[in-house]
């Protein structure tokens, strides 16, 4: 008998099994709204200039390869604390926060989570309904309990808010609370400056460690602006965890850019808290990969590349707040019977559209266009190009 022979199939990734049935389609109309990339008008992954700049600059100075720190580049670590915290943060002066490169977003949610489990082996970890697909499976895999809190209200597009205060109230004390720091994803809902203060309070209370995932810093409402939870949270006191990522807002999905920060309570804890989070590292990979963080930590830190990114980074920005309203317009021009003007409010890549998934599989059906079941689409693959085709085909299926 073979060895593999009683393992069984995994289930499908939902989304990749969508780019899969994409990919195969042969009309040359399709459509697909079901990625988490930002496209440009010309409907490609842009490289931007800032990183072109940065990236020629690296080839031509012939840098060596040898293996970085466990906590990788210490100019990029810094870069991220600023670019989260605020250049002028008294936590960073403090020396309170501990900042570990890691392997994208996915790799510091992970890092952070493996450090926890040692931390607090019988914790409950509570993430939103719905969140980012990957966030239960993950803290799963680094053996804990998920359980959701209320978030998402159909009704209303916005946010629940007494029953996400009511279930955070209800979770274990010190329990680990994983919340979107801003870009809610998959719903594009997000929190209020007053909610987050009301969140907060409940954290305090319950001795809850937050644990604040911020993947798209810069898609919402500006840099500065999309930290405000963050900036908030460093002010309360509180420790907490930060993982962060420049895929989307650096375009560099595929380099693996992010970081895991911890805020701790002194320079003293930090010190203890950087050793345990580099041994997690050290036996997961040892160290991270040269080339995104330098590229980022080289336009972070050139005043001249720096605002040529801030730049890009505004027009992706604009870009998806002008297709937002685009199809708003579209949608009850080619005569949706829904009143779709939240798709306006919301921010980041996403929209929860509100289509059923009977509506999503007749567009796939009947106009090649593709989203996710759970009628997320994603904003960021719009464009003057299909915009008309997809608002037309959207009225027909509601
Ligand atoms: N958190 C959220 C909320 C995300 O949407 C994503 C990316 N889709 C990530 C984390 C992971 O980011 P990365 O691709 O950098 O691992």
């Amino acid at each position: 008998m073979s060895l593999f022979s009683a393992v069984e199939m995994a289930p499908r990734d939902p989304i990749l099994g969508l780019n899969e049935a994409f990919n195969a389609d042969t009309r040359t109309t399709k459509v697909n709204l079901g990625v988490g990339v930002y496209y440009n008008e010309q409907g490609r992954i842009p490289l931007l200039r800032a990183v072109a700049e940065a990236e020629k600059a690296r080839i031509e100075a012939h840098a060596p390869r040898g293996y970085l720190p466990i906590e990788g580049i210490a100019a990029y670590d810094q870069a991220v604390q600023k670019l989260l915290f605020g250049a002028d943060s008294e936590l960073l002066a403090q020396g309170r926060v501990v900042t570990t490169q890691a392997i994208g977003g996915t790799g510091a949610l992970k890092s952070g989570a493996d450090f926890l489990k040692r931390l607090l082996p019988n914790a409950v970890v509570a993430i939103s309904d719905p969140s980012w697909e990957n966030h239960r499976a993950l803290f799963e895999a680094a053996g804990f309990p998920v359980q959701n809190y209320r978030y998402y209200d159909a009704v209303t597009n916005g946010v629940n808010r007494a029953g996400l205060l009511e279930d955070l109230k209800n979770l274990p004390a010190r329990s680990v609370v994983v919340l979107h720091a801003c870009c809610h994803n998959p719903t594009g809902v997000d929190l209020t400056m007053d909610d987050w203060k009301a969140v907060l309070e409940v954290l305090r209370e319950r001795e809850h460690v937050p644990f604040l995932d911020i993947a798209y810093q810069g898609f919402g409402a500006g840099i500065d602006q999309d930290a405000e939870a963050v900036r908030l949270f460093a002010q309360s006191g509180l420790p907490f965890f930060v993982s962060s990522s420049f895929s989307k807002s650096f375009s560099l999905y595929g380099e693996r850019v992010g970081a895991l920060s911890v805020v701790t309570g002194s320079k003293e804890e930090a010190g203890r808290v950087l050793s345990q989070v580099k041994r997690v590292i050290r036996t997961n990979y040892s160290n991270p990969p040269t080339h995104g963080a330098t590229v980022v930590a080289s336009v972070l830190n050139s005043p001249e590349l720096r605002a040529m990114w801030e730049e890009e980074l505004g027009e992706m920005r604009h870009r998806i707040h002008s297709m937002r309203l685009a199809m708003v317009e579209q949608l009850a021009t080619n005569g949706a019977k829904r009143d779709f003007s939240f798709v306006a409010r919301q921010r980041g890549m996403f929209s929860y559209s509100g289509l059923t998934a009977e509506q999503v599989e007749r567009l796939k059906n009947e106009f090649g266009i593709y989203a996710v079941s759970t009628g997320r689409i994603c904003v960021a693959a719009l464009n003057n190009n299909n915009l008309e085709s997809v608002t037309r085909a959207i009225a027909q299926v509601l």
